[in-house]
């Protein structure tokens, strides 16, 4: 697989220094260089096989000779053995698709646990240590630290905005010890990327650390999401494929990334809704030409505090590699009022949802057409926002076990001002 540097194109790179770099020059996004394209008849055979069979072959087309196909089928296999498909009608015309049965209860479970079987498996001969520094807006953390916990030659440091995220988000990471250290850092999300890509821009720091992001920037993880959109595809009713339309909760756009990835490569959705809470740069930029993002907002839907969204310029090369008209991608955001209300409608249609996915469901609701038919993405178990929903829908939502385990838990994050040069000596110390 060769892939570019989005800010360089000069920069070019193979599978495996694209998931060991995260990042290129000038901070730089990787791109792939071919976009593979399946026929439909390939895409008959893919729907019919099982999620981890043709997620593996899903990547093979991406990845090609550079993992051989039995080691990718296994370490595919190992990253998605927690897989459950679920897909919960809502309304005659809509279903959520729960993505959040997964270790963490979040859909970030499938990129980072595939991103630390590569890794991993790269890695192995080597024997070198890997830090792998990650910012999180609440859920990318708790998937990464689950996926590299205890994982040989692997440290790995998250930074998070400091009482920004759940109770219980916080609880899922930074209560695991081992391999695994977390900083609170006295700052927004987009603060704490900024760290992140400093200590990317930092030569020196970079080598003497091993530095690795398992951020949504990593390409391995926007390739694992490719393969549950055809998993969503498989359980709709054959005379609803069609006309499918996708709403999607997005907070760095990784996710609606990968889903326009898997347009790309020939699984025919028809089309898709960027969905936004209050922090709105895309939508205002898709309704006003300029990309002018606000200081970041803090919502219920908290995952999605994000008002400089990385991956939205991988987002515009899927547009324009494929001569596709960025207008025809629908978006819109929501304010926590409507989130609100939003989720006490789904309860009034006897389904417990959480801020995310109520987000996009709202979306969904107001664009879907006569002939379509909506799926919207179940982002997060409910549970991982209990205090929100609790309140919003006045019950006592249970806790899975996952997270019953750790809530007693004693926190053990360090505490840090967004400073780079503190971030550095925490970096180079053991
Ligand atoms: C991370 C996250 C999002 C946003 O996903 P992106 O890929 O960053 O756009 C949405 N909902 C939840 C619950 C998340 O954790």
């Amino acid at each position: 697989m060769k892939l570019y540097n989005l800010k360089d194109p000069n920069e070019k790179v193979n599978f495996s220094q694209a998931v060991k770099l995260g990042l290129g020059h000038n901070q730089g996004l990787f791109f792939p260089k071919n976009l593979p394209k399946i026929t439909p008849n390939m895409l008959k055979e893919l729907l019919e096989m099982n999620f981890i069979e043709r997620s593996s072959k899903i990547l093979e087309l991406f990845i090609g000779d550079e993992i051989s196909k039995n080691d990718l089928f296994n370490k595919v296999k190992a990253a998605f053995s927690f897989y459950k498909p679920i897909m919960k009608p809502i309304t005659k015309k809509i279903s959520c698709f729960e993505l959040f049965h997964g270790p963490t209860l979040a859909f970030k479970d499938f990129g980072a646990r595939f991103m630390a079987q590569i890794l991993s498996f790269l890695n192995q001969h080597e024997n070198k240590l890997i830090t792998i520094l990650t910012a999180t807006s609440g859920d990318t953390g708790a998937a990464v630290a689950h996926a590299f916990y205890k994982m040989k030659n692997v440290k790995v440091i998250i930074l998070y905005p400091k009482n920004k995220i759940s109770k219980l988000q916080e609880k899922m990471f930074c209560t695991l010890g081992h391999n695994i250290k977390t900083i609170a850092i006295e700052g927004s999300f987009d603060e704490c990327q900024t760290l992140v890509k400093m200590a990317f821009d930092d030569q020196n720091l970079k080598i003497h650390t091993g530095l690795n992001s398992a951020n949504s920037i990593n390409i391995s993880r926007l390739l694992a999401q490719i393969c549950y959109y055809f998993e969503a595809f498989s359980l709709i009713e054959n005379k609803y494929q069609k006309n499918l339309i996708i709403s999607v909760p997005c907070g760095n756009f990784g996710n609606l990334t990968a889903g326009l990835l898997a347009k790309s490569i020939g699984l025919p959705i028809k089309s898709f809704i960027a969905a936004t809470n209050a922090n709105d740069t895309v939508p205002n930029f898709l309704k006003t030409g300029v990309w002018k993002p606000k200081k970041t907002i803090s919502t219920i839907s908290n995952a999605m505090d994000i008002s400089q969204p990385n991956n939205w310029l991988r987002v515009e090369e899927i547009f324009k590699r494929n001569n596709w008209n960025i207008q025809q991608l629908n978006y819109g955001s929501v304010t926590d009022i409507i989130t609100k209300q939003s989720l006490k409608e789904l309860f009034s249609l006897n389904y417990i949802s959480e801020p995310h996915a109520s987000i996009a469901y709202t979306l969904l609701k107001n664009n879907i057409k006569n002939n379509e038919y909506g799926i919207f993405l179940g982002t997060a178990h409910p549970a991982k926002f209990k205090q929100t929903v609790d309140d919003i829908l006045q019950q006592d939502i249970p806790l899975p076990t996952s997270l019953k385990k750790r809530v007693h838990l004693k926190l053990l994050s360090y505490h840090m001002k967004p400073n780079f040069s503190k971030l550095r000596s925490f970096l180079l110390g053991d």
